[in-house]
């Protein structure tokens, strides 16, 4: 279960990207768009099960815009990964300020896992048969 807070936050969230997506979709003269990519990141404060019904509930209620109930969301998750400034090996992190495997010092930055964008979105163009 989704408590109403954390569904609210996808929510704005995915009409933030269907605002996005629709505005380049239109700039690249695309009637319809057939599918959207974006990018979660483990450590983004994103759930990835809310952000599709959020995006299954607004898609539902678009009218003559690009995007459509025939437009499929791909969330891709990016997972967590440190690099110890120390020796530089990379490694998992448990949590923010995790110790380095290698040399075991608390001297990692965090360098993937907090993204949250479109990645790519594919479509039909006006022309095209
Ligand atoms: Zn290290």
């Amino acid at each position: 279960m989704f408590t109403e807070v954390d569904v609210m936050h996808e929510w704005g969230l995915m009409q933030e990207i269907i605002r996005i997506v629709s505005e380049e979709a239109y700039q690249n003269g695309m009637e319809e768009v057939t599918r959207i990519e974006v990018i979660v990141g483990e450590w983004s404060n994103v759930l990835p099960d809310a952000l599709e019904i959020a995006f299954g509930c607004i898609r539902g209620e678009l009218s003559g815009g690009p995007i459509s109930k025939q437009t499929d969301l791909i969330v891709k998750s990016e997972p967590a990964l440190a690099r110890c400034r120390v020796c530089g090996c990379t490694f998992k992190p448990d949590y923010r300020l995790a110790f380095c495997p290698g040399c075991e010092r608390p001297e990692a930055d965090l360098i993937s896992g907090e993204t949250f964008r479109v990645d790519a979105f594919e479509g039909r163009e006006i022309n095209e048969n």
